[in-house]
């Protein structure tokens, strides 16, 4: 029995406006279907995960990018919150920063990032990071089936 695959929802988590619409490029050509919703800071984030005021309908993400440094709630705060919600804890949370420091590459697999990566400076490098993310979570990997 086959049931048309779902579009793959993805929830960016971006306060810099030309990183949003390059992952959104990157992820329009990508071969999973998918939606972008994107959060401007870490409240707005957690207010979609929640269906907050504003957000009751909003879908189940299946994938989280999120940034670290964030206006109102930092990304940080934001991953703590998501890992230690056991109804949220199980969607992927991909850190995608331009931070490449130590101690927020420890911390945050501390808090049980899914991963985490650098942005890439050069914008065809940056492109190309997004592909590779959403071709291992949304093509590789299997994840649970849940609303
Ligand atoms: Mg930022």
């Amino acid at each position: 029995m086959t049931t048309a695959p779902a579009r793959a929802q993805i929830l960016l988590v971006e306060d810099n406006p030309g990183d949003v619409v390059l992952t959104q490029e990157a992820l329009s050509e990508a071969k999973v279907a998918n939606d972008v919703h994107v959060a401007v800071d870490g409240e707005e984030a957690m207010r979609f995960l929640r269906r907050g005021p504003g957000y009751e309908d909003a879908p189940r993400p299946d994938l989280i990018l999120l940034d670290l440094n964030l206006p109102r709630k930092d990304g940080r705060e934001v991953l703590a919150d998501v890992k230690g919600d056991p109804e949220l804890r199980r969607i992927p949370v991909i850190v995608l920063t331009t931070s490449a420091a130590e101690q927020d590459i420890l911390h945050t697999y501390d808090l049980h990032a899914n991963s985490y990566v650098t942005k890439p400076l050069d914008i065809g490098d940056f492109l190309e990071a997004v592909r590779q993310i959403e071709g291992f979570w949304l093509e590789l990997v299997r994840l649970p089936d849940e609303e």
